[in-house]
């Protein structure tokens, strides 16, 4: 497994006021994303409460650290901020990229359920092949099968069936493998 070590993972949001966006005038700020509720109008105008005609209504411009697509309510990036900040912060990246596979596990308020992620969740790996390896290891495939034998096994195929129950995302130094059943 990787190491990964002193990378911020703290979920962050950039906030704008809808009504100047709209208007042309892209003011904001960033924020830690667990703030959301919190943030006023007052702190994306430079103090000021209104700018535009119909300042109003907060939203999410951009973000990083956040399993999210596009953009949303500082409410609703509060909400996941609140699910990624119980997640470990060695584990915080593998998380997010699960959480937006597509193959991520919902709980009823439709946020990606950390208990799920950690029954799930396999580690970083160099290689699929190389995970696959590994858990042949730790399963003891092939204990007790004489080595002139072992050496013809067919570990192509083996790993090829095995992802068939698994997930990955690839990242720049390998994948993040998880279980899909
Ligand atoms: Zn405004």
């Amino acid at each position: 497994m990787t190491m990964i070590t002193a990378i911020d993972t703290t979920p962050r949001i950039w906030v704008g006021c809808l009504a100047c966006y709209n208007n042309g005038n892209l003011t904001g700020e960033w924020f830690d994303a667990i703030e959301g509720d919190d943030i006023t109008l007052g702190d994306v105008h430079g103090g000021a409460q209104y700018v535009s005609p119909g300042c109003e209504e907060l939203w999410v411009l951009d973000h990083e650290n956040l399993p999210l697509k596009g953009e949303c309510s500082p409410h609703d990036a509060a909400q996941v901020a609140l699910v990624v900040e119980e997640v470990h912060e060695s584990d915080r990246e593998a998380f997010i990229a699960w959480a937006l596979s597509g193959d991520q596990i919902e709980d009823g308020d439709g946020l990606p359920s950390t208990s799920d992620f950690e029954e799930r969740y396999c580690g970083t790996w160099a290689s699929f092949r190389e995970f696959a390896e590994n858990l042949a290891d730790d399963i003891a495939l092939l204990d007790g099968i004489p080595d002139e034998i072992a050496r013809y096994f067919d570990w192509q195929s083996w790993t090829r069936d095995l992802a068939f129950d698994y997930t990955t995302c690839n990242i720049d130094s390998g994948v993040y493998v998880f279980r899909s059943i």
